[in-house]
């Protein structure tokens, strides 16, 4: 294992140092440094970003016990200052260390194993074994992690043999080989890690669980961390404010008026519907009045079918309902013309696409000037076949 800058003296994120290999690959020039600075990618945590001599640090990863930065630009000098990105590399501690917090208290609380890991840049998850944990446990894992960031606790790293048994994680998985670097929260964990972490846990600041979901056989829980929280928080509660001026209310009374209103909403859907179906029987009949052939427009595409539905129950054979750029041909099932066919071959010609079955049938044009041509065609068509 090497000993690195990010685990000797993880506040330096800066130095000058030098190239002491440089390796040509299509992506890039993968530069070895002399002190390394940046850390790689591994254990589920992404690699450091920053700068080598300006040029930004594209990944960084380790191969044949040497860490290596990929850059799109090779530096002219062996001699580079290096610049790592301390925000990025805050957030990765941070996360990283809640990660540790998290998982223990799921296994000493429910005995929800951690198989996976995943840090992200706006969130991080781990992976519980089981797919059908109930939630109501967030609220207290939440409270216990909470509870053990504002105690403070010390958060150390140091290297043991793989014979030191007293000193043993409490969870994850032992390298095979070498020495193990453990992890460990005072009074709570220990875990074998490679990653950056803070040292205490009340720099974690604050950890909330955002979301939870199954992903094949693990329950995905979804976790932010620091400041991350915060603003998480402060929108939240802005969306919340708004919300309740918007329904004039308090924040505690808001669930209950959004119910309301949304039963209220779903009630006036229906009388709307009702209403509208009455009207489209209405009017179709005075639009019909002995027509073989009718054209009507509507403004929803949902009433398009109930209008064509009308039209024909009034005797029209043929009905052709406008909405928008869209429109519906529906005949009374007694002609022998078949609409989806007659759609299929003739449409593309006016700038038109769409298809149906033999009775009906739907054509969309880009274009809504094209409608116009098209239906006179159809209507030409159709006189053709009246009188044939
Ligand atoms: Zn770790």
């Amino acid at each position: 294992m090497i000993e690195a800058i990010y685990y000797k003296n993880p506040p330096v994120l800066a130095m000058t140092t030098h190239i002491v290999e440089r390796r040509r690959h299509e992506d890039g020039t993968h530069v070895v440094l002399e002190q390394p600075l940046f850390y790689p990618e591994g254990g589920g945590q992404p690699s450091d970003q920053g700068t080598i001599a300006g040029i930004p640090v594209e990944s960084v990863y380790l191969k044949d016990n040497k860490i290596f930065h990929v850059l799109g630009k090779e530096p002219s000098a062996d001699k580079v200052h290096c610049q790592v990105n301390g925000e990025v590399r805050w957030h990765h501690m941070q996360h990283h260390s809640g990660q540790h917090l998290l998982s223990a208290v799921c296994q000493d609380m429910y005995g929800l194993v951690t198989v996976g890991f995943h840090l992200g840049e706006r969130y991080a998850t781990i992976d519980l074994e089981g797919p059908d944990i109930d939630g109501s446990w967030i609220p207290v894992v939440e409270d216990a992690v909470n509870r053990y960031i504002q105690e403070d606790r010390a958060l150390t790293t140091r290297l043991i043999s793989r014979d030191d048994r007293e000193h043993y994680p409490r969870r994850g998985d032992v390298p095979l080989t070498g020495a193990i670097r453990l992890v460990s929260i005072a009074g709570i964990d220990s875990a074998p890690c490679c990653g950056t972490h803070v040292t205490s846990t009340g720099q974690i600041g604050l950890l909330k669980v955002t979301k939870t979901e199954k992903v094949r056989s693990c329950t995905r829980v979804y976790f932010i961390c620091g400041m991350r929280s915060v603003n998480d928080y402060q929108n939240k509660q802005r969306i919340l404010r708004e919300l309740a001026d918007m329904y004039s209310t308090g924040e505690n009374d808001l669930l209950q008026r959004v119910q309301a209103d949304g039963q209220r909403l779903k009630e006036l859907e229906q009388n709307c519907r009702g209403l509208k179906q009455e009207l489209a029987v209405l009017q179709a009949s005075s639009l019909a009045a002995g027509h073989w052939f009718v054209e009507t427009t509507v403004a929803e595409r949902e009433d398009m079918q109930l209008w064509a539905g009308a039209l024909l129950s009034e005797g029209v054979r043929v009905a052709v309902v406008r909405c928008g750029q869209r429109l519906l041909i529906q005949h009374s099932g007694d002609l022998d013309w078949d609409c989806g066919q007659f759609i299929g071959s003739v449409a593309a010609r006016f700038g038109g696409r769409g298809g149906g079955s033999s009775t009906a049938g739907q054509v969309y044009f880009a274009d809504q000037e094209q409608q116009a041509p098209f239906v006179d065609h159809l209507r030409s068509v159709l006189e053709a076949i009246k009188h044939g």
